[in-house]
């Protein structure tokens, strides 16, 4: 995966305070994860680092809008990375959850369709999971 500015650089312009905790979890999270990831799938790749430091943090990025939350129905809170680095004009990106192998996919490149929201509705984040096969998966049936 590609990225335009540093870990470091991406905390800082989030107006996040580096600390090496923090930018141990982010490159984690930025590098490690192919597609969404939950808490367990951090604690497992970082056994180091206590559960509610992880939460935590994972919370902060979140909510500087370095995260997107999904919810993929797998009854487990999930986390992807946004690719807009200096997180403004993010449309977000579609999920795919595959039924067979239960990884959710980031579709980077597919772009959520606006909605249109009745006068006196304001978005601030919209969701997009679609429920289907991943193509390794179909590939085997
Ligand atoms: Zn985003
Ligand atoms: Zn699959
Ligand atoms: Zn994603």
């Amino acid at each position: 995966m590609h990225f335009d500015i540093s870990d470091e650089q991406s905390l800082d312009n989030a107006g996040i305070r580096v600390t090496a905790n923090r930018l141990l979890i982010w490159r984690t999270v930025r590098h490690h994860f192919d597609g969404a990831f939950s808490l367990a799938d951090l604690e497992a790749a970082l056994p180091t680092i206590d559960r509610s430091t992880l939460f935590r943090t994972l919370t902060l990025l979140s909510d500087a809008h370095l995260l997107h939350d999904i919810d993929d129905g797998s009854g487990s809170q999930k986390y992807c990375v946004c690719h807009v680095d200096d997180t403004r004009h993010c449309m977000g990106h579609v999920h795919i959850t595959c039924q067979e192998c239960h990884h959710t996919f980031c579709l980077t490149n597919v772009k959520i369709p606006p909605v249109a929201l009745p006068e006196g509705f304001m978005p601030i984040e919209t969701e997009y999971v679609v429920k289907g096969i991943c193509s390794e998966c179909a590939k085997r049936k």
